[in-house]
C-alpha cells in the first residue's frame, strides 16, 4: 500500500453487492482494500473459496487469498468500511463501526431516512455531506454513516435534479423494471421469474423506498436537516429477467408544461455539483440522453460511463402528465457500489473522513 492510500474494507464481501466492491476497488487510486467481512459461513476461508464470483470480468487478484475475516470492529483495521449487508444486519452492526470511529459507507436501508444521516447522491446533492457533522455531534461518534440510495431511485432521481432545478417538478409516476442482481444472490429461483414479471418487490417494500428517498435527495439542507421536496410519487415496482440494470418509465408534471426538446438539453447539458465533479468515481457525462426510439436498453446502455452514468431515452410529451421517459441505470454500479465509493471519494475530498 502506498503511504497515501486510505485502509478500507468490505462487509458483505462475498454478495452480489460485495463483488461489485472487489472490482470497482481493484486499483482504485485513493483506497486499498485491506479486509474483506462476510457471515459466519465464509469467515476463515480464502475469498476465492466463500465467493461464488458471478461478475463477467476476472475476480482481481488481491482479493483471491485474502482470508474472510468477521464483520465487527475489533477484527478490521481500516478507516473506511463499505456495507453490502442486508437491512436487519446493516441495523445493528453500522452503528458500532461508526462509534468504533470508521466511516460506514452503507448500501442498506436501516438508516437512510436518519434526520442526521446523508443519503447521497454526489452529482446532484454533494452538500448533503455535511450532515456527518451534525451526525457526529447528536451522537457522540468519531465515525459516521452514509449512506446511497435505493437502486430504483438512483438514475430516477438523478434524472429529475435535472429537470427539476430548470423547471420545478410537482407530480412522478413511475414503473420500474427491476433487475435480478438487486435481489442479492442467489435471489430469485429461475422457476420463479423465466417467462414471467414479479410485481411488487420487497413486498411493496421498494415502492415506499422510491416514493420517499428522491424527496430527501431533491430536498435543502436547511440548518442541519433537509427539508422534504414537494414533490408527489406514485411507484409500481416490478422483478424482470435482466441480469443488471434497472430500467424505470416516468411521467412527471412540471408547474408549467415543458417542451421534449428543452428537457433533452437540460438533461444532456446536466453537470455533477462542482464538489463532485472531479472525484475519480464521478461519472462521465452525467446523463447521456439516447436519441433512438427503442433506447435505452439494459444489455446495450448499462455500461454507459462504465457503469456510473445515468442513460435517459424517449423524452417526449405525456398526454396526462406534462413529459414522459424512460432511465436506466446499473443497480450494482451506479445504484450500490460504484455510489458508495463516490460517497467515500467526497467524505475524502471535504476532509470529512
Ligand atoms: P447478497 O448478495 O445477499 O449478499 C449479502 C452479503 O452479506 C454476503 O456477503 C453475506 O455473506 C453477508 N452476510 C450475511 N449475513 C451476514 C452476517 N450476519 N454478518 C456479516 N455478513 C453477513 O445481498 P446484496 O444484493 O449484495 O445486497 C447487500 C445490501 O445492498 C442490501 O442491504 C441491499 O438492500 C443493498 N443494495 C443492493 C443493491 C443491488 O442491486 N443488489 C442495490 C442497492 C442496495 P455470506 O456469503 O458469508 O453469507
Amino acid at each position: 500500500m502506498s503511504s497515501s492510500q486510505i485502509p478500507v474494507a468490505v462487509l458483505g464481501a462475498t454478495g452480489s453487492v460485495g463483488q461489485r466492491f472487489i472490482s470497482l476497488l481493484d486499483n482504485h487510486p485513493w483506497f486499498k482494500v485491506v479486509a474483506l467481512a462476510a457471515s459466519d459461513r465464509s469467515v476463515g476461508q480464502k475469498y476465492s473459496q466463500a465467493a461464488r464470483w458471478i461478475l463477467d470480468s476476472p475476480m482481481p487478484d488481491y482479493a483471491r487469498d485474502m482470508v474472510v475475516v468477521p464483520a465487527t470492529p475489533d477484527c478490521i483495521d481500516s478507516k473506511i468500511v463499505f456495507s453490502a449487508l442486508h437491512n436487519d444486519i446493516a441495523k445493528d452492526l453500522e452503528p458500532q463501526f461508526a462509534q468504533a470511529g470508521f466511516a460506514v459507507c452503507s448500501n442498506a436501508s436501516s438508516y437512510r431516512r436518519g434526520e442526521d444521516v446523508p443519503l447521497l447522491l454526489p452529482e446532484i446533492n454533494a452538500d448533503h455531506i455535511y450532515l456527518v457533522k451534525a451526525q457526529r455531534k447528536n451522537r457522540g461518534w468519531s465515525g459516521a454513516i452514509l449512506t446511497n440510495p435505493n437502486c430504483t431511485s438512483t438514475g430516477l432521481t438523478i434524472a429529475l435534479k435535472a429537470l427539476d432545478q430548470a423547471f420545478g417538478v410537482k407530480k412522478v409516476f413511475a414503473v420500474s423494471l427491476q433487475a435480478l442482481s438487486g435481489a442479492g444472490y442467489p435471489g430469485i429461483s429461475s422457476l420463479d421469474i423465466m417467462d414471467n414479471v414479479i410485481p411488487n418487490v420487497a413486498n411493496g417494500g421498494e415502492e415506499d423506498k422510491v416514493e420517499w428517498e428522491p424527496r430527501k435527495m431533491l430536498g435543502t439542507l436547511n440548518d442541519n436537516k433537509i427539508d422534504l421536496a414537494d414533490i408527489k410519487f406514485s411507484v409500481h415496482a416490478n422483478r424482470v429477467a435482466v441480469i443488471d440494470g434497472h430500467t424505470v418509465c416516468a411521467s412527471v408534471e412540471f408547474a408549467s408544461p415543458v417542451d421534449p426538446a428543452a428537457a433533452e438539453a437540460v438533461l444532456r447539458d446536466y453537470r455533477a455539483d462542482a464538489l463532485a465533479r472531479d472525484l475519480p468515481s464521478s461519472p462521465r457525462p452525467v446523463i447521456e440522453v439516447r436519441s433512438e426510439a427503442d433506447r435505452p436498453q439494459p444489455r446495450l446502455d448499462r455500461m454507459t460511463g462504465n457503469g456510473m452514468t445515468t442513460v435517459v431515452g424517449r423524452v417526449r410529451r405525456d398526454p396526462i402528465l406534462d413529459l414522459k421517459f424512460v432511465v436506466l441505470s446499473h443497480n450494482t454500479i451506479r445504484g450500490a457500489a460504484g455510489g458508495s465509493i463516490y460517497n467515500a471519494e467526497l467524505l475524502v475530498n471535504e476532509n470529512l473522513l
